[in-house]
Order: structure tokens, then sequence, then C-alpha cells
């Protein structure tokens, strides 16, 4: 039963690297404001593979002006979850985490904001619930069967394991190598031609090598059409092939939760149907005085938007609220 309500100028939803930086200004320019956050500090970093690197440097991962030093020019999501930490605790953020927001009703000078403790009044939101929530389903038969993973963890449960890797971008490619090198048996599916051209450079000739040798299997020009308890059926240019397997690892990539930017009533561009509709210079959305921040706002094509270059959303949208306060005294 929801009991109180809390009201502060601004409400973030996610608290993400963006919705922290959207806090920071929020906080330089004396904005009251909460993040509210479904699960814990940066949740989707702390979801990421234990042993992955980020491709951007420390310097370009920075926000408030904490220092971001990490141990060679790469982080790694060790050192990123110790910096965002040290972020919170820097700018002693007010977040309330472990709590979902499940609506935004826009009244007629204020949201009402609904989460799964409480409600909240605000004259501003900010959604910065990234993508990382929603793996992009393959659609096929047996994809809910429990050997089935969208996330990646680290290779140790599949040591001695026939995996199949879908997907041929920076995650299948470094989750089909870690495996490779554990000690699974990898096989890759691939929809294209090649390794996808935008894989990081040092990994790029490292997966193609292995592939070109043989130690990992690839199936290029292929589709998985069907899962089983012990195989998985592809169509491949040489026609229908069956193969032996333990477990599929469908890196396909994640997409914005559509289903909450509908019910909140952000329009989306009939064109380009993930993509929000939203003021490119205020990333103010269809419905007035709520922004959207971070890479949200590529909608579908989540590879075209990052950390380092989605920080500047919070101080465009701060400076916007600023202006628009100044506007209404
Ligand atoms: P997120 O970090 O996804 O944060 C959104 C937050 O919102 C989450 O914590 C989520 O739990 C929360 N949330 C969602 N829905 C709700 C709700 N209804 N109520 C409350 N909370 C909610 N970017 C770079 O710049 N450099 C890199 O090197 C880099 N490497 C990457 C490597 C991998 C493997 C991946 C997957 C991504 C990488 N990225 C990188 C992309 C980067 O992680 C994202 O751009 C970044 O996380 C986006 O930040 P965000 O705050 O917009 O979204």
């Amino acid at each position: 039963m929801i009991t109180s309500v809390d009201e502060y100028e601004l409400v973030i939803v996610g608290g993400g690297p963006i919705g922290l930086t959207c806090a920071i200004e929020a906080e330089k320019r004396g904005i009251s404001y909460v993040i509210i956050e479904k699960g814990t500090l940066v949740d989707s970093l702390y979801n990421f593979p234990t042993n992955m690197t980020f491709f951007s440097t420390s310097a370009l991962l920075e926000i408030g002006e904490v220092p971001f030093i990490s141990h060679s020019d790469k982080p790694t999501r060790r050192e990123a979850l110790e910096y965002f930490r040290r972020v919170q605790e820097a700018w002693n953020l007010n977040i309330h985490y472990y709590e979902e927001v499940k609506g935004i009703d826009k009244n007629k000078d204020h949201f009402s904001i609904t989460t799964s403790r409480q409600k909240y009044i605000s004259q501003y939101v900010v959604v910065a619930t990234g993508f990382y929530g929603q793996p992009k389903l393959m659609n096929i038969p047996g994809e809910d069967l429990p050997k089935v993973r969208h996330y990646y963890r680290e290779a140790h449960p599949y040591i001695g394991q026939k995996v199949l890797v879908v997907g041929a971008a920076n995650s299948a490619c470094d989750v089909a190598l870690e495996l490779y090198q554990k000690g699974s048996e990898v096989t890759m599916v691939i929809r294209g031609d090649q390794i996808n051209p935008r894989v990081k450079y040092w990994i790029r000739p490292n997966i193609e090598n292995r592939i070109k040798e043989g130690s990992i299997q690839a199936f290029f020009n292929s589709q998985i059409t069907r899962i089983e308890i012990d195989k998985v059926v592809l169509q491949t240019p040489e026609g229908t092939k069956t193969i032996s397997n333990d477990y599929v690892l469908a890196m396909t990539g994640y997409i914005p939760d559509y289903k909450f930017m509908d019910k909140i009533g952000i329009e989306r561009d009939p064109e380009d149907v993930g993509r929000p509709h939203i003021d490119p210079e205020t990333l103010e959305s269809n419905i007035e005085n709520l922004f959207l921040a971070g890479v949200i706002v590529a909608g579908a094509k989540t590879s075209t938007l990052f950390i380092e270059n989605t920080r500047v959303h919070a101080q465009i949208i701060m400076e916007r609220i600023k202006e628009k306060e100044k506007v209404m005294q």
C-alpha cells in the first residue's frame, strides 16, 4: 500500500552514469531532486560481464569533476564500479535504491510519479533508464529454455560445454574468445558475412584468427531457427544444420523499454520505431517538462550513444530547467 508522498523539483528515473550526472548538475544549480533506481548504483554496469573492459579511456567516462584513475588506459568493470561509488560519495547524491518507477502522470502543473514503494510529486522529470534491462529477443522456438542466456557473466559455468554464441558484435566476440580460452567448445552463428566491422580493433584480428584456424567454428550468413534441450537448428547457406549443444548465449543486443515509454506517453518516431520524439536542442520530450537523457535517446540505435557522448545531456537539461524557471518568475 502506498502511504507517503514526497515532493521534489525534479525526479530522475535511473541511477546509471547519466542519471547520476543529471543529479550532479541539478545539485550545482540548487534544484531539489531524487534519483529513483530500480536496482543498485549503476545497475547496468554491475550486470556487465565480470571481466569486461570499457572501450573508452577513463578520462572520457569521468563525471562531476571526480578524477577516474585506472590501472591502464581502458578501465575495467570493477574499476568503473569503484569510480561511480566514489562519485556518489563525493556528491552525496540522493538516491532511492531498489525502487522501480511504474508510472508517470502529467497533471496540470506537476507530475505524479508512482513507484513500487510510494508516490512523488515534481515539476520536472528526467527519464534516464538506458537499455540494458531488455534483451533483443530472437523470437524462435526454445528461446525460453533455461540453457538460453541473454546476459553473460563469466566463463566458469561453461567449462567443457558446447556453447553457441549468437551475434558478431563486440559482446559476442568478447564472449566467444573468453569461453574458448577457458575451455568451452565454441560455435558462432552470424547473420552477415563477416565479423562486425565496428568490433574493437584489438579484438577483431583475434576472433578472425581463431575462426580461420578452426579453434572457434563460425557459420556466416546463417541464423538460429530452433533450440532444443541438447541441440540447435541453424539455417546456413548449405541448408539446415543440426548441431549438438549445451548452452546458447544470445549476444543479440538490448533495446530500451518501449512499453514503459508508451505507458508514460513518450511519442516515438514512426520511421525509426525506437527513437523517442525529443527536441534535439533541449532533450525535452513531447510531454512538457519531461526530458530524456543518456542512451535511451538513441532508441534502437544503441551503439550510437554511450556514456562519453551523453554526459553532456545533464548540463543541457538543467540549463533548460533554469531558463524555464526564470521565465516563470
Ligand atoms: P544505464 O547505465 O543503463 O542506466 C539506466 C538505469 O536505469 C539502470 O540502472 C536501470 O536499473 C534503471 N532503470 C531502468 N528502468 C527503471 C525504472 N522503471 N525505474 C527505476 N530505475 C530504472 N559506453 C561508453 O561510453 N564507453 C564504453 O567503453 C562502454 N562500454 C560498454 C560495454 C558494454 C558491454 C555495454 C553493454 C555498454 C557499454 N557502454 C559504454 C555503454 C554504456 O554502458 C551505456 O551507454 C551507459 O550505461 C548508459 O548510461 P545511462 O545512464 O543512459 O543508462
